[in-house]
């Protein structure tokens, strides 16, 4: 039988080069509306897990050693990353990666490319309403944004594929707490708007707040899984993100 999940990861071991295994037997599941957050230290292997799942492993010197990747019921699997996004999986590129020379619309319409018409109105109109700070400055070149604002163009850039699984890389990196709970509420909203959402995160206490589930990776391996719930009661793993472990 075909599995409807938004993502099935299963087996996974991904190598950089011949001597860095950066994950090991990786298997992990996002079910079709959930919010599930993958939770680690630096160099766990978070980024690793989401290049592998959006085809950009390949760009960055790095490749799936055995396992396979299954989205809303296909292999995905060694897919290109514009196959990939074809499918139905958008990205925010780590960091904030946006086109800094080009203006936030100019910015959304390169996120835009595989969608055509009343469609791309549509997502385009959608993402002004979640980000009125972005339609604001439609015409503004994206560099001279604020970092928050870098940060929202990234995740609404995202959104102009109409995803039906959105993948997200750390991004609260480097915000404030205000605008840490504006992306939480934008998680949310996303979610309602019926997209799955795989959060990648440091930060556990935001991660857990909007999750239904989460994972734990440690040294490239999922060594904790259960519901947000759980894991925001449980003391010794909050001790571990924090790196007091
Ligand atoms: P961070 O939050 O610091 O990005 P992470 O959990 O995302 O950490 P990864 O970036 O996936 O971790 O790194 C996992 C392991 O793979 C680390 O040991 C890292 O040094 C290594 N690694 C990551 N990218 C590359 C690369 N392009 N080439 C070689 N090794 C890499």
């Amino acid at each position: 039988a075909q599995s409807a999940d938004a993502l099935d990861v299963a087996g996974l071991s991904v190598r950089y080069g011949r001597s860095i295994t950066a994950l090991r037997e990786v298997s992990l599941t996002v079910r079709a509306g959930e919010v599930v957050t993958i939770m680690g230290l630096n160099g766990a292997g978070k980024s690793t897990l989401a290049r592998a799942v959006t085809g950009l492993l390949p760009v960055q010197g790095g490749s799936i050693a055995s396992g396979t990747i299954r989205s809303f019921g296909e292999d995905v699997t060694r897919r290109s990353p514009r196959a990939i996004v074809r499918h139905g999986v958008a990205q925010t590129l780590e960091g904030r990666r946006i086109f800094g020379a080009m203006t936030v619309a100019e910015n959304l319409e390169m996120g835009g490319t595989t969608v055509r018409g009343a469609e791309l109105r549509e997502n385009r109109d959608q993402v002004y309403q979640l980000f009125p700070r972005l339609d604001e400055r439609r015409d503004q070149a994206a560099g001279l944004l604020s970092g928050g604002e870098q940060q929202m163009l990234a995740v609404a850039r995202a959104l102009m594929s109409s995803p039906r699984l959105l993948v997200l890389d750390e991004p609260t990196l480097g915000l404030s707490p205000k605008l840490v709970t504006f992306v939480g509420d934008t998680i949310r909203a996303i979610q309602e708007a019926g997209t799955s959402v795989l959060l990648i995160e440091q930060n556990a206490t935001m991660a857990l707040s909007v999750a239904d589930r989460g994972y734990v990776i440690e040294h490239g391996r999922i060594i904790h899984e259960d519901t947000a719930a759980n894991l925001r009661a449980d003391e010794g793993l909050q001790r571990l993100l924090l790196g007091l472990g």
